[in-house]
């Protein structure tokens, strides 16, 4: 009864706004390859009969197959890219497990993520990492592989390494959800080369803070970096470790009251965060981006959910974290999947479009040429008729004349004959 939206039921998932947006675009693209295909094979037919074609008409045509394909290329790749950020330890890698619903990344004391990992769906349904600079797969069976296959390398913190996991474990991977997993910002990073990297093309960023503290500067820096770099990025702020507080002695006795009070405190700085300094949102947005939650049970609750480890005992309030985790996932499925949408499909439909109406020109401008030879033989057909015809009436006439002439002449003939005869 926990389980919410469950493993079983994706089809009302908002991300399905994203899965049915590129089927759609992708069939779009499927007809605009046909009609430029169409049109070139047409080209090079006439091509070799008739000479109305100019030859720079025909390689506009080629080109613009190059580019169908290039942008379906694109299209295939398109995803919905989520990358969180926080101090090391906020827990980063358990809000990912906990989303996917499997223990993906390590996480815990001496697992620090300590370079960018990326999760996204394997194309093979097999688990394997590649890293940077690599284009080498090292399977993986399991965290404990990840994680040792990830202390073994000697990584640069902004580097990469991909993992890439089974679809079919994983609805959000299946639906092009890719994760960004980053080192915490509190190693000295050079955030620059971070955001230059991994984060200009990120659909939402999540800032995973701990609700036992308030916002830290170096967090607060990174996202007012990248808001210099991006225009109005989406930011959603995860108040984890929500139990901890929770559980606190201090909170034991008059824990509803101290809690409210304590998380009206976190709320109201992340709304002033988001509105007031970074400029990224409205106040009444900003309620809705803004999370208390407790990344550790959930995942707890959705790996007993699945057998996958015993029931965990619940600290007091479990229910409405948990439930507040779901709300979250939910308004960030939304936001990922519209964001996607508009920054990814809108060039493309753009650049069909643009392809469509040149290769339309083309076509109208062979047709215009084609209806212009076709006036120029008609007009020197008549010109032609109309000689013949002149040249009949003047037969006719000189006929006419000769006929007179000779009717003459043997009139005049005749009446000398019979003039003679009779003298
Ligand atoms: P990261 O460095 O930000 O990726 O943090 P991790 O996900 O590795 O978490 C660090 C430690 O905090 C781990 O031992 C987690 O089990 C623990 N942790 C993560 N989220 C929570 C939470 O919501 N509540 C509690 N109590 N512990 C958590």
């Amino acid at each position: 009864q926990m389980g919410g939206r469950g493993a079983g039921a994706p089809e009302n998932s908002p991300l399905q706004i994203f899965v049915k947006a590129k089927k759609k675009i992708n069939d779009i693209f499927v007809e605009i390859e046909d009609y430029v295909k169409d049109a070139v094979n047409y080209m090079h037919e006439i091509e070799k009969e008739q000479q109305i074609l100019d030859e720079k008409s025909v390689r506009q045509a080629e080109e613009f197959v190059q580019k169908v394909h290039g942008i379906k290329d694109v299209l295939a790749r398109d995803h919905m890219k989520v990358a969180f950020f926080g101090r090391t330890s906020n827990g980063k890698s358990s809000v990912i497990n906990a989303m996917l619903r499997d223990k993906i990344l390590p996480s815990g004391i001496g697992h620090t993520t300590n370079c960018f990992l990326q999760v996204e769906g394997s194309p093979s349904d097999e688990a394997y990492l590649v890293l940077e600079g690599s284009d080498q797969h090292c399977s993986v069976e399991s965290v404990a592989s990840l994680a040792h296959a990830l202390c073994k390398e000697k990584l640069k913190e902004s580097e990469m390494v991909r993992v890439y996991w089974p679809r079919n474990r994983c609805l959000l991977l299946r639906d092009d959800v890719v994760f960004v997993d980053s080192p915490g910002v509190d190693v000295t990073p050079n955030l620059d080369e971070w955001i230059d990297k991994h984060c200009l093309d990120a659909d939402v960023f999540v800032l995973v803070a701990n609700a036992e503290s308030t916002l830290m500067v170096t967090e607060k820096n990174f996202f007012h970096k990248v808001s210099t770099k991006l225009s109005k990025p989406n930011i959603f702020i995860l108040n984890n470790r929500w139990d901890a507080s929770a559980s606190e002695p201090e909170f034991l006795d008059q824990q509803c009251d101290e809690q409210a009070g304590v998380r009206k405190q976190h709320q109201e700085r992340a709304v002033d965060f988001l509105v007031k300094e970074l400029k990224v949102c409205t106040p009444d947005e900003a309620r809705e981006r803004i999370f208390f939650i407790s990344a550790k049970e959930a995942l707890l609750a959705r790996l007993a959910e699945q057998g996958q480890s015993p029931t965990a005992t619940l600290a007091e309030g479990f229910q409405s974290r948990y439930f507040e985790f779901q709300d979250f996932e939910r308004k960030f499925e939304e936001c990922i999947s519209k964001s996607a949408v508009k920054t990814k499909f809108e060039q493309h439909s753009q650049r069909g479009k643009y392809i469509a109406s040149e290769l339309r020109d083309v076509l109208d401008r062979l047709y215009l040429d084609a209806q212009h030879l076709r006036d120029d033989k008609l007009l020197q057909r008549k010109e032609l008729h109309d000689k013949v015809n002149y040249t009949e009436q003047q037969l006719m006439v000189i006929t006419q004349e000769m006929k007179q002439k000779i009717h003459h002449m043997v009139e005049d003939v005749e009446q000398r004959v019979s003039k003679a005869l009779s003298e």
